[in-house]
């Protein structure tokens, strides 16, 4: 086995080249890649996972991303947005199943009225579930000002995904409209930092030109952003988005699912008391494609609490898993799932990122 590889995996302010050798590890390197990750988290942020009922509540976008299949260009699906009863609801089937927290995701709406929505659903969420719920939001790029309001109701982190921190690969990945802008992206990552979320930022693997010095780029971009949390996971294409023509250009699914563990593996080694997320769409590819996240490192689960009938709806990549199954059917699942990664479920518990804690401790707040 290589001494060389261990020292790597060992080392510590990785440079890109190394980040790349972990990436392309096979055999034996990536057993021990996945070995080493997995003690480096039990160590760090301990055995448990935490979950973060996820409520995907409307699909419908202002943004028209090439590769999303819910984009505004796409006539081929049905709108839908969850009513505020329907929404608390749902939060509260979080709140008496002790999930910890909730995470709020909807397509990318600016304007007054989804700001005033979104503000006055987080007060009622809290107060039907006595402030209890930790409140995760994923709802876009957005003027400092509403972020602002969005925290003081009550919502203590926020997930935006770089999706590819490669300027020119992000501009290939949207329309060229003035509305999808790097740069704009990247200042609201540091704006939500400065207003004090616990900020989560992540990536998709294996999309159309990226290539493993974009990956180890990647993990360098979510180095220095100093982020509390990750959310990434494998691309899938959907038939209805422009993107769909480049397939044949794509690695095979296997081999998306294995870089995304690898992904993983090595976002834990290089920062290592951050919350990362086993995605949905792992399981989209492999059965038990979560678990195995779990397993070399992702400490947090998205449990689908959206009610079921319009589950199949946000329909972001093809094969999206679990659109027939109800919360409740979720939850059986996903915990006998869990029980085969020897991870314990931290319920009732938030479990918020300990690299925001220690950031924070840091700046003396
Ligand atoms: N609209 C918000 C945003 O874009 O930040 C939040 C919801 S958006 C649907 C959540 C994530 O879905 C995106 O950040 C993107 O990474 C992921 N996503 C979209 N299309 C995907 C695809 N075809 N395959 C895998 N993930 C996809
Ligand atoms: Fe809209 Fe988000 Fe999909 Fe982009 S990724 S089209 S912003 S839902």
């Amino acid at each position: 086995m290589s001494s060389f590889f261990r020292d790597i995996i060992r080392g510590d302010n990785h440079t890109r080249e190394q980040i790349e050798t972990m990436l392309s590890s096979n055999g034996e390197e990536k057993k021990m890649l996945f070995k080493a990750a997995s003690e480096i988290k039990e160590r760090y942020v301990g055995k448990k996972v935490y979950y973060r009922g996820l409520i995907e509540f409307s699909n419908v976008c202002g943004k028209n991303c090439l590769y999303c299949g819910i984009r505004r260009g796409n006539r081929n699906l049905e709108r839908y947005n969850l009513t505020d009863d329907e929404i608390v609801e749902a939060a509260l089937f979080a709140y008496r199943n002790d999930y910890g927290s909730i995470a709020l995701q909807s397509g990318e709406i600016e304007s007054d009225t989804f700001a005033d929505r979104v503000e006055g659903l987080l007060k009622r969420v809290m107060e039907a579930t006595d402030n209890s719920l930790g409140i995760t939001i994923s709802l876009g790029e957005q003027e400092p000002a509403v972020y602002r309001r969005w925290r003081e109701a009550g919502a203590r982190r926020y997930l935006l995904r770089i999706e590819a921190s490669d300027p020119s690969l992000y501009k290939r990945l949207h329309p060229d409209d003035g509305h999808h802008l790097f740069k704009r992206r990247v200042e609201s990552l540091n704006t939500l930092k400065e207003l004090d979320y616990q900020t989560g930022t992540g990536v998709m693997i294996g999309l159309p030109w990226q290539k493993i010095s974009h990956l180890a780029n990647d993990i360098i971009f979510m180095r220095d952003m100093d982020i509390d949390m990750c959310g990434m996971g494998p691309y899938i294409e959907h038939a209805d988005t422009p993107l769909i023509d480049e397939t044949t250009s794509l690695m095979p699914l296997p081999d998306r699912f294995d870089l995304t563990l690898k992904m993983i593996a090595v976002l834990r080694i290089v920062m290592k008391d951050i919350n990362i997320a086993a995605a949905t769409a792992l399981q989209a590819i492999d059965p038990v494609g979560r678990e195995k996240g779990i397993m070399v490192g992702a400490n947090i689960v998205m449990p689908n609490i959206t009610p079921g009938k319009y589950r199949d709806s946000y329909k972001l990549y093809d094969n999206k898993p679990c659109t027939d199954d109800s919360a409740e059917d979720c939850k059986m699942c996903l915990e006998a799932r869990l029980g085969i990664t020897n991870a314990e479920i931290g319920y009732g518990e938030w479990g918020d990122s300990l690299h925001y804690k220690r950031r924070k401790e840091a700046i003396g707040g």
